[in-house]
């Protein structure tokens, strides 16, 4: 699928979705900026994409922070070039029945997932905006459809689908798409937290899950990966505002 190379920006993506997707973005020849927390944390990203013979560079950003996101994006623009790919994929859990539930843990949740989006969407659009071109995936889940002690998560994850719908609508005169990936169970360090908190050997999870999945096995990085990278294409211009389950069935 031959596609323009453009400058990309991948949050979260020192390890799990994150980095398989910059790694997939620069195999289709974009120039990919890996933002995480600790940039040091990027460089196995970086790394591999380098080794590969593509273009990429690590960015330590917290995108819920919005000086942060507007240093690293202008960073992102003159170091690769005006940003018209962005992947808003950072995120975090913290699990918790709602009774048992801090207000830490619901206002963490949504700083990542819905502030870190809408700061970094910001701060992109107005560079897609300039191009005329533009491609916004948020990562959502199929945990927006409800998922016990997930109320913190499942809002935002809900809310991203919202949000994303609504850039559709804003940004499609300009170039811009906007669509939502949302995962079902994906083998990352995010899902082997959740086996450790309920006191699951991951491997057992793993094998437990994937009965419960129409194809039969949990899905991997590079699934979202492949996703994305159809997302982001030069074809896939008439394609906005959508919520593509990628969870090897209806759900999860
Ligand atoms: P992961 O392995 O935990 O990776 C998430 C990355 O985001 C980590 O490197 C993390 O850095 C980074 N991050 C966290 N907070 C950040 C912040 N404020 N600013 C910048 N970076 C930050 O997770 P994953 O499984 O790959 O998930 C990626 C995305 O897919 C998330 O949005 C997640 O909610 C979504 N998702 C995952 C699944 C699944 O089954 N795995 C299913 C549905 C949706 P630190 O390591 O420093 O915290």
């Amino acid at each position: 699928m031959a596609t323009t190379p453009r400058t990309a920006i991948v949050t979260g993506a020192a390890r799990g979705i994150g980095a398989a997707t910059a790694k997939r973005l620069a195999a289709d020849g974009h120039a990919v900026a890996v933002l995480d927390l600790d940039e040091a944390a990027c460089a196995e990203t970086v790394d591999a994409i380098t080794a590969a013979g593509g273009k990429a560079i690590a960015v330590g950003v917290d995108v819920s922070k919005a000086d942060q996101v507007a240093a690293a994006v202008t960073r992102v623009a003159d170091e690769l070039g005006a940003p018209t790919i962005l992947i808003n994929n950072a995120g975090i859990t913290r699990d918790n029945l709602i009774f048992k539930m801090t207000e830490e843990d619901w206002d963490s949740v949504m700083g990542v997932h819905l502030r870190g989006a809408f700061l970094m969407t910001k701060a992109a659009q107005a560079y897609m905006t300039q191009e005329k071109f533009g491609r916004i995936v948020n990562l959502s889940s199929t945990s927006a459809l409800g998922n016990r002690g997930q109320v913190n998560y499942s809002a935002a994850k809900a809310g991203i689908q919202g949000f994303t719908k609504t850039l559709a609508i804003e940004l499609g005169r300009f170039g811009v798409t906007a669509n939502a990936i949302a995962p079902g169970f994906i083998q990352t360090e995010m899902t082997k937290a959740t086996a450790e908190r309920i006191g699951v050997p991951f491997d057992d999870f793993i094998a437990f899950s994937a009965k419960e999945i129409p194809v039969q096995r949990v899905g991997q990085p590079e699934d979202i990966a492949a996703t994305v990278s159809f997302l982001t294409s030069d074809e896939a211009g008439f394609v906005s505002g959508q919520v593509i389950y990628v969870a090897g069935g209806p759900k999860d």
